[in-house]
């Protein structure tokens, strides 16, 4: 198993993940769009099966570098609900907070591929978290706040209990909830602290879990699972991970196919 996350043309292929012949390729790919594979993901990816559904979701494609006339760099229209920076208010009742624009691993088909990765900065300067914490407290008919990014599990623990403090301050706030690959990605960063900070808000915590494929639930991933939901109680949800479009090669799953404990089901999501 590679011992760390694989982020260049140089590493996927010394991983034998990528063949010599599509350095150029990956080459041309890494210089728009960010590249990471974890190792856990990584020992997960059949080299042999070209057309293999966890490297399908990882490993770059030059068929990224297409662009069609009618596609958009904000798909979702993110720019035009965002009234301060970090925040988007899309609906009345709830806001997204994005607090951090970096992943532990970079989806080959994320609908947010132009504004995450390292190139776009890292964790929420301290202005625009004040910014960001005002406009919430201003708009009272906000009672859940989505935290996003980015990844946004992948703060540490110190941070995401900072995050999770200010939204304390917040009494409209009753929900907060996570959209987060990090538990199967990368379940060693699910810690003790980390769950701890989760819950520090004192309010109700949701986690959205993305997954697409039953391979990606490892022991290491379930026992991050079993961590969130069952130790420190926080609802989870699977959905398949923000897209455009699926590689065919990938199918959406559900808390079904995780054996062993079944997930407490969500009552909201
Ligand atoms: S789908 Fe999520 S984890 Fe994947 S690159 Fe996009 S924001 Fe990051």
């Amino acid at each position: 198993m590679a011992q760390r996350t694989l982020r260049d043309p140089e590493a996927l292929i010394g991983a034998g993940l990528a063949p010599e012949s599509a350095r150029a390729e990956i080459d041309a790919v890494n210089a728009r769009y960010a590249i990471a594979v974890t190792p856990e993901m990584a020992a997960q990816i059949d080299a042999s099966d070209p057309h293999d559904p966890i490297a399908a979701q990882f490993i770059p494609d030059p068929r990224e570098l297409r662009t069609l006339p009618e596609e958009l760099a904000d798909p979702i229209g993110d720019e035009a609900h965002s009234p301060v920076p970090r925040i988007v208010h899309r609906y009345p009742d709830r806001a997204l907070l994005k607090v951090v624009q970096v992943c532990p691993v970079y989806c080959r088909f994320c609908f947010r591929r132009e504004s995450v990765g390292p190139q776009h900065g890292g964790a929420l300067p301290r202005a625009e978290l004040d910014d960001a914490i005002a406009y919430l407290r201003d708009h009272p008919e906000i009672w859940e706040v989505i935290l996003t990014g980015g990844d946004p599990m992948i703060l540490s623990p110190a941070r995401m209990r900072h995050v999770m403090e200010r939204l304390a301050e917040i009494d409209h706030i009753r929900i907060i909830r996570l959209h987060t690959r990090v538990p199967v990605v990368t379940p060693a960063h699910v810690d003790e602290a980390l769950i701890a900070a989760l819950k520090s808000a004192g309010k109700a915590v949701y986690v959205a879990l993305h997954a697409n494929h039953p391979r990606e639930f490892t022991p290491n991933a379930r026992a991050a699972i079993c961590a969130i939901t069952v130790s420190e109680p926080c609802p989870m949800s699977v959905a398949p991970t923000r897209t455009t479009s699926v590689p065919s090669a990938v199918s959406s799953t559900s808390a079904s196919a995780v054996s062993g404990s079944p997930l407490p089901r969500p009552t909201f999501l």
